[in-house]
């Protein structure tokens, strides 16, 4: 097992996040092993703030060793604001591998938890069984944007493989807990001719969908001039297939372009 690349200490650790889902998040990890080329908007984002300098950086993680203390000092002053908590925006929970930042997600969840806040989760790792103990209020989620390992490897390098994700979320649901996946960003056929019937069928089981283009690609817009019209067929498609198997679902803004 990997160690992390070492312990860094941050100031504060609860913010309002102004994205499209989620409320308040923690990011206790810079970097992510994971590598996606999607690209990451991540690391682009800590690129551009001259944080992160070359890729190769930004696949060797640095834990926040303070998490536990910030959380301690910051939950009573926020929990009445909060309605949730994500985990996380800028890095990836439960990289694969890493046990040490598994175990700080884990302390984290159960520490938000105790105070009463609702904790959202989403990984490109495995999510491990104990989360069962956890409250029944939390959401937990898996990125999947194909069934294809080859198409894994050259996009998602660090990442566990599709079927063990799959297997990890399917023992939560088992367990009662909530679960939801995110098929983004979706890809567009020059970049892998898949069908999303056997990737919906493979999650059928989740209580939510969330589906989006890839926005920040100006590749795959360029490599793939019927984008539009793929993806308002694509969101028809899950629109049609949640609404059938009784799964909430959120098509995620700009995906649906008139
Ligand atoms: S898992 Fe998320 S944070 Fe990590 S490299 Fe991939 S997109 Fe970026």
């Amino acid at each position: 097992m990997p160690n992390v690349e070492g312990l860094i200490t941050r100031k504060s650790m609860l913010y309002k996040t102004g994205v499209e889902y989620g409320d308040y998040t923690i990011n206790y990890v810079q970097g992510c092993a994971h590598g996606c080329k999607y690209p990451c908007y991540a690391f682009a984002l800590k690129k551009r703030f001259g944080q992160i300098k070359t890729y190769d950086e930004w696949r060797k993680p640095y834990l926040v060793s303070n998490t536990l203390e910030l959380l301690d000092k910051e939950i009573p002053k926020l929990k009445n604001k909060i309605k949730s908590v994500h985990l996380c925006f800028t890095t990836d929970p439960f990289m694969y591998g890493y046990s040490q930042i598994e175990k700080m997600s884990i302390d984290a969840i159960k520490k938000m938890n105790s105070a009463g806040i609702k904790c959202t989760v989403l990984t490109k790792g495995i999510l491990p069984e104990e989360l069962a103990d956890c409250s029944k209020e939390n959401e937990y989620g898996i990125t999947l944007i194909s069934l294809d390992e080859e198409y894994r490897r050259q996009v998602e390098p660090g990442a566990a493989s599709y079927e063990d994700r799959l297997k990890a979320i399917k023992i939560l649901h088992e367990k009662g807990c909530k679960t939801w996946v995110s098929i983004e960003p979706y890809p567009t056929p020059n970049l892998i001719d898949q069908s999303l019937g056997e990737i919906l069928e493979a999650v059928s089981f989740v209580d939510k969908i969330i589906f989006g283009r890839t926005n920040y690609s100006k590749e795959v817009s360029s490599g793939y001039p019927e984008h539009k019209r793929f993806y308002n067929e694509k969101a028809e498609e899950v629109l049609l297939f949640c609404d059938s198997h009784n799964i909430d679902c959120h098509i995620k803004e700009k995906t649906i372009t008139k």
